[in-house]
């Protein structure tokens, strides 16, 4: 048996790690299940290119509560670690680089999300625990080896019994945290962080209805067997080609983010790029109403299959946000404030994607199917007069396809408007005047009157349309819009 002190100069990190991280306890599962991920995934790349002489198999990840126990284990049948490794990985790297990240984010660290890439990922076990074991077979042939710590800088290492290859972590859950232990809990964690990780995950076990044998009777029960209960898709559709999806595909896509939503989305967008950034993802547009009150569903951010948080602002620009869907790169710096994000070069770029992209979709439904996009366009006009506010890019590509509806249901672009209106609406300044109405009922008599001498009357009435009609004065030449009354 060894003991050691990890390398750590700060007296005890773990009172800091509770102190700082505060917030955001729950992590601590992601954090482990991603490392669990990452010994899986490398072991799969060490035997694809023959490093690693061993059979990689269908290995999956393990989480098993012992309520009475008061344990919870994270069991993957990875690469596992040799005693060198876990001398080197756990008791060195980790530590210095929770140190130099805790000096350094001092007053930002509570709730910048620091996790993870700062090396403190492992370490975020003792938000929750008061003693942490490993034990791990590398996929070399070397013996088995048990490590703990109960939350003071001494470490124990030891031999451990362990046939199979891979790592066990063991949490003895602290009194204060006990709430981990709780099913729904861990249920809820996994499918918030978990739910489109690349390697399976089982909690547990479920009772899976199989179909009925031949012959038997109305009223027999249905045979049923206990299989795992796996809690993820490892494969979610946006890590696919757009060329293998179908619409389908990208409904039950819908579902699986959003089970609570009833309404189809109207469309979506898939997003596939890898230079100068690497990004993917699928936007979907739900239908908006006029009211913009605080939505639950929002866009989700990813990084390499894991869930970062549903907070995309200064990623997406603001007038999306209202979209649903989920955005995937690993280029996001996470542990920065949100002032930083904004002005970091790479997500600046990817901010402009965006945009892009989903005005090149919005331009070719209103190219392929223009019957289709007016059916929409109530629906979907809220984001695009705002994305015209906001973003004066976005503002130039949308003029060829923002419409503009008149009273009796026809809908025009802005340049198809003004061709048809100029000869009957151009006063002697050489001004065009557009006529709108805000309210078909309340302003029918003048509607009417206005519609008798020949002149269109457009029906504008989303919430921020005044000021889209500012900003059109404003940009283009000699027009005013006057309402009816
Ligand atoms: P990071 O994941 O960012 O490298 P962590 O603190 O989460 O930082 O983990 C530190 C290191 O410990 C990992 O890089 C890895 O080498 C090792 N490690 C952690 N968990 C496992 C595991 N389940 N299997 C194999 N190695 C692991
Ligand atoms: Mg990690």
């Amino acid at each position: 048996m060894a003991t050691g002190k990890i390398n750590v100069s700060v007296d005890n990190i773990f009172p800091l790690i509770k102190k700082f991280l505060y917030s955001d306890h729950e992590i601590f599962l992601r954090e482990l299940v991603s490392n669990a991920t990452d010994a899986t995934l490398k072991l799969k790349h060490l035997t694809s290119i023959g490093e690693a002489k061993v059979e990689y198999g269908n290995p999956i990840i393990e989480i098993k509560a012992d309520k009475e126990g008061k344990k919870l284990h994270i069991i993957d049948q990875g690469l596992g670690m040799t005693e060198d490794e876990v001398k080197k990985y756990i008791n060195e790297v980790a530590f210095s680089g929770a140190e130099e990240f805790l000096n350094k984010y001092e007053d930002t660290a509570k709730d910048s999300g620091i996790i993870g890439h700062f090396g403190l990922g492992f370490y975020s076990a003792f938000m929750v625990a008061h003693k942490v074991e490993i034990i791990t077979k590398s996929y070399k042939d070397e013996p088995a080896v048990r490590w703990s710590c109960d939350g003071s800088p001494e470490f124990v290492m030891e031999p451990a019994e362990k046939e199979n290859r891979g790592t066990e972590i063991i949490l003895h859950i602290a009194e204060d945290s006990t709430e981990f232990l709780e099913d729904s809990k861990i249920s809820g964690l996994l499918s918030k962080y978990n739910k489109f990780m690349p390697i399976p995950i089982k909690f547990g076990m479920k009772t899976e209805t199989l179909p009925k044998p031949e012959g038997a009777k109305e009223d027999d029960p249905a045979p049923t067997q206990e299989v795992d209960n796996i809690i993820n898709n490892p494969n979610p559709a946006w890590t696919k080609q757009p060329a293998d999806l179908e619409a389908k595909d990208y409904q039950e896509f819908y579902r699986e983010l959003y089970p609570m939503q009833f309404e189809e989305p109207l469309f979506n967008i898939h997003l596939n790029v890898d230079y100068p950034f690497n990004l993917t993802g699928i936007l979907y547009f739900p239908k908006l109403t006029n009211d913009l009150n605080v939505q639950k569903d929002k866009i989700q951010l990813y990084q390499n299959q894991v869930f970062v948080t549903d907070n995309v602002e200064g990623i997406v620009p603001e007038f999306l946000t209202m979209l649903r869907g989920v955005i995937d790169s690993p280029d996001i710096p996470l542990n920065v404030s949100r002032s930083y994000l904004q002005a970091d070069g790479a997500v600046k770029k990817i901010s402009s994607y965006i945009t892009r992209k989903v005005a090149d979709k919005l331009n070719s439904l209103f190219k392929n199917n223009r019957e289709d996009f007016e059916a929409k366009w109530n629906d979907i006009k809220i984001v695009i007069e705002y994305g015209m506010l906001s973003e004066d890019k976005f503002f130039d590509k949308a003029d060829k396809f923002a419409l503009y509806p008149t009273v009796d249901g026809s809908y025009f672009t802005y340049d198809e408007l003004l061709e048809k209106i100029k000869d009957a609406q151009t006063d002697k300044d050489g001004k065009t005047i557009i006529l709108y109405a805000s309210d078909k009922e309340a302003q029918h008599s003048y509607i009417e009157t206005a519609k008798a001498k020949g002149y269109e009357v457009l029906l504008l009435d989303s919430p921020i349309i005044g000021h889209l009609m500012q900003k059109l004065e404003g940009s283009k030449e000699n027009i005013s819009f006057a309402r009816v009354d």
